[in-house]
């Protein structure tokens, strides 16, 4: 389906729960979760969305949250919406704290690929982010999802003055390991507005800075506006999300499902579209129909570009947890 600037939707975020079992500090940090069980979408009113979703030619699912592991049966989720008729591809982001535990069943389940946030490799640091010491454990989760034959991502958010000094250790991630190691420029949503991220351009020079003979590697790497950079001797590579500096709203491919069934139009925005409302009108007949016009007609009705370098435009006030990043 395209949008009115021409542009290709075929991606959707799924997100299953705003609850979490971390409490990070520019997500959510006081951990207050507002929806009740009976609000958020139960995983068949997930599927008949994505079927709807697929009539109009979405095809690429993204499980995340608030932290999607913490909903009992999110194997299931995955599995069926992997036998929808024209998916693509099921992708999880996830903490990785129950990763490695939920690993088998995600595999058999057909999961393509997950990418695990984390935005330190130090154990005391990571406490201080997110409140919990189960660093090893997220560790032992990109090795496990490695070794299982799903494709990894490590993204990572820095904020200068609490945890930029993560870039290199993180970096190094990829050179040990075949996983590609992301750094995603922190946004003005939820606590991000009363902080600033690192700018990726510094980082990028770093990264040229330290690994002489780095280069741009054009390869495509999945459905994200990720920019990578191969450097010489590793075996993942380094990308940049830098949704900041280096807008990227020209190829947006993609509309978000929050936990409720909000579908939203874009990050910066609080426009969308209540799928739930028609979901338990209570009309079964036509709802295939009726959803997939309003997912449509959200998805062509996108905003042109997010408006993050000006605050009074910005119009969400839900933290990411909320919205499934
Ligand atoms: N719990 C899962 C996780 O942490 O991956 C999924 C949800 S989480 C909201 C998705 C991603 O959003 C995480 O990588 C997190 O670091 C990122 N994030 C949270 N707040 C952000 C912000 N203001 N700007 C940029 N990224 C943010
Ligand atoms: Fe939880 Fe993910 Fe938010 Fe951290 S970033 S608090 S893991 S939802």
């Amino acid at each position: 389906m395209q949008d009115r600037f021409g542009r290709t939707i075929n991606y959707m975020r799924i997100s299953v729960t705003d609850r979490c079992n971390l409490r990070c500090r520019y997500c959510m940090p006081d951990g207050i979760t507002k929806c009740s069980m009976q609000e958020i979408l139960t995983y068949e009113e997930i599927i008949e969305i994505a079927e709807a979703a697929e009539d109009c030619g979405i095809t690429r699912f993204k499980v995340t949250g608030g932290e999607p592991l913490v909903r009992r049966g999110v194997e299931t989720l995955v599995r069926s919406l992997k036998e929808l008729p024209l998916t693509e591809q099921v992708t999880l982001t996830t903490n990785g704290v129950l990763l490695k535990e939920k690993l088998p069943a995600l595999v058999e389940a057909g999961l393509d690929a997950v990418n695990i946030s984390l935005d330190t490799t130090d154990g005391a640091k990571y406490r201080q982010i997110t409140g919990s010491d189960s660093l090893p454990q997220v560790m032992r989760a990109v090795r496990a999802s490695l070794e299982a034959g799903i494709r990894t991502k490590i993204n990572a958010v820095l904020i200068p003055g609490c945890n930029e000094e993560a870039f290199l250790p993180l970096v190094q991630m990829a050179s040990e390991l075949p996983v590609d190691v992301r750094f995603i420029e922190l946004m003005p949503i939820g606590e991000g507005r009363s902080n600033r991220g690192m700018d990726n351009r510094t980082l990028i020079e770093k990264l040229y800075a330290t690994f002489p003979g780095t280069v741009p590697d054009p390869a495509p790497r999945g459905n994200g506006p990720a920019v990578y950079y191969a450097v010489p001797g590793f075996t993942g590579r380094i990308g940049f999300i830098s949704a900041i500096h280096g807008k990227f709203c020209d190829s947006c491919n993609r509309v978000r499902l929050t936990s409720t069934g909000f579908l939203k139009q874009c990050l910066c925005y609080e426009d969308g579209t209540d799928l739930r409302a028609i979901l338990r009108s209570g009309e079964e007949t036509g709802r295939r129909t009726l959803l997939a016009e309003a997912i449509r007609s959200a998805a062509s009705g996108k905003p042109e570009a997010h408006s993050f370098d000006r605050p009074e435009l910005i119009t969400e006030k839900h933290r990411m947890s909320g919205i499934g990043g």
